[in-house]
């Protein structure tokens, strides 16, 4: 679509009047390609190489928008021709994917345009423990599943008296389904980058590392664009913005093993070790890179950080509901109209994400389940679908959010096979360092794949359950204590199949 945009607009002499711009996405994969005409805000969607000439000619040149390309509800039938008035865009709250769609992520201009880098002058303008006490108070926590304080692990670090210290960005996404720090990377690098010079500034490093998945090229690629950006204007390496404070950033590259987004695994890899996890204390806020304080936070929870700079704290904490503030950006994935990159506040009941703004279930078929927290989580009934996402409640329901992957099942799902998907999926990449996780999952993963081929008998069931409890209990790391969570989740909620399979013997 952009080759043939680039071509017509040349056959038509418009290249000097017009810019194409290679922005980040729009997160409304449903729909894409997205061509978004400015100034005029005009949305076209699903455009189509042959769809250019008609878009250029007419919209371009006579200033007539194309109607055949705008979105229009699968309900209502209405069109819109601008983003904001599409409820899928209407129903969230786009502050963390701001930029994402709309600037070219590798000019850095845009970025600063938009106040980029306008909330490291502030903190830098600040002493490291106020920056780190607004963090606190802001009530920011940790968006790659565990939903640490950010404020503490900063805290901790900077209370470390050595000189040497790190700052690390988990960006070793891997849950199947979750694509939000992709995104945020590939649409707007900067915010990241600033959040870690921010970060560095407060627990007083002068180093930092992304530690990027190798599958993620696009997003390498920006990053190093924009890394190599920032230092060519003074807002990464020595004496930055002319003040005393120096910092650098480097990528590690992963190779995608599933276990590196544990920290502890992701610091022996990205020294050139095996990704293997070790217990902790010490954390790495104490202990971490070649055993020097270290903090590590994911890429969600930087790309926050230049927020409460620049809004304020208190604003901050006005967002979301007490316990978790701010907002959450989820993957929609599984049988829904709008799959996408969505964000929303923390606190958004699960009935507005998947009805409001993922627009149902697909051809009109029940909903039945739907999964966050990827391996890690859980599946949710029906009956919960007003329960508001944020870190305690899908706790308490026996899910988790992890670092915001959503799937939604639909009535013709068999749960005890996503079970046995999500299973599958651990036992795959347990790193084998414990044997409750190495053999428990291997043991768990054989009597799924006894029930679903209607093999099972009933004691099955049984100590399906009790290795379940004694996998989360007794493995090391999160990955194996969280493994069992799709298992103990559907045999919560949907024991029923469980029972069909064995009785049924299908
Ligand atoms: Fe490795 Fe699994 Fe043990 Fe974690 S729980 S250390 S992934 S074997």
């Amino acid at each position: 679509v952009r080759e043939e945009l680039l071509h017509q607009l040349q056959k038509h002499n418009l290249e000097k009047q017009v810019k194409v711009i290679k922005t980040g996405c729009f997160g409304f994969c449903q729909k894409g390609p997205i061509v978004l005409v400015e100034p005029d805000n005009i949305f076209y969607c699903q455009v189509e190489r042959n769809d250019v000439n008609k878009l250029v000619e007419k919209h371009l040149m006579e200033g007539q928008v194309v109607e055949e390309l705008l979105f229009h509800e699968p309900d209502t039938g209405e069109r819109h021709q601008k983003m904001e008035d599409i409820r899928f865009f209407h129903n969230q709250q786009r502050v963390l994917l701001q930029n994402c769609g709309l600037i070219n992520p590798e000019d850095i201009n845009e970025y600063i345009a938009r106040d980029g880098y306008f909330a490291l002058a502030g903190a830098l303008n600040q002493r490291p423990a106020d920056v780190i006490d607004q963090v606190l108070k802001s009530g920011l926590r940790g968006r790659g599943g565990g939903g640490f304080p950010a404020g503490k692990k900063w805290e901790i670090a900077s209370q470390q008296e050595v000189t040497s210290k790190y700052v690390v960005c988990n960006a070793d996404e891997g849950d199947p389904g979750a694509f939000m720090d992709r995104s945020i990377l590939e649409g707007d690098p900067h915010a990241v980058l600033e959040g870690m010079t921010i970060a560095a500034y407060a627990i007083g490093a002068s180093q930092g590392y992304i530690y990027v998945r190798a599958e993620y090229p696009i997003a390498v690629d920006r990053l190093e664009v924009a890394i190599r950006q920032a230092q060519e204007v003074g807002l990464l390496g020595k004496q930055i913005l002319s003040t005393d404070f120096s910092f650098d950033i480097g990528i590690k590259l992963g190779a995608g093993a599933f276990v590196c987004g544990e920290e502890t695994a992701l610091l022996h890899s990205a020294m050139g070790a095996r990704g293997e996890p070790r217990p902790r204390p010490p954390y790495p806020a104490q202990e971490g890179l070649w055993g020097k304080p270290t903090i590590i936070n994911n890429v969600e929870t930087l790309a926050n950080v230049p927020l409460i700079f620049r809004k304020g704290w208190q604003w901050y904490m006005g967002q979301g509901v007490a316990t978790s503030t701010g907002t959450k950006v989820f993957s929609m994935a599984g049988k829904i109209n709008n799959t996408g990159l969505i964000e929303v506040p923390m606190g958004t009941s699960l009935r507005t994400i998947i009805y409001d703004i993922g627009g149902g279930i697909q051809g009109e078929r029940s909903f039945k389940a739907v999964q966050t927290g990827g391996p890690s989580g859980g599946c949710i009934p029906e009956d919960y679908l007003d329960k508001p996402v944020d870190y305690d409640s899908l706790k308490e329901i026996g899910s988790m959010m992890g670092s915001g992957g959503l799937i939604v099942m639909d009535e013709r799902d068999c749960m005890v096979d996503i079970a046995r998907f999500y299973v599958e999926f651990a036992q795959d990449e347990s790193c084998g360092r414990c044997t409750p996780c190495r053999v428990g999952t291997k043991r768990l993963l054989e009597i799924l794949q006894r029930i679903t081929k209607g093999q099972a008998e009933m004691e099955d069931l049984e100590l399906l359950e009790e290795l379940a409890y004694d996998i989360r209990d007794a493995s090391l790391c999160g990955l194996g204590q969280t493994a069992p969570n799709p298992v103990l989740s559907t045999l919560r909620y949907f024991r029923d199949e469980y029972l069909a399979h064995i009785r049924d013997k299908h």
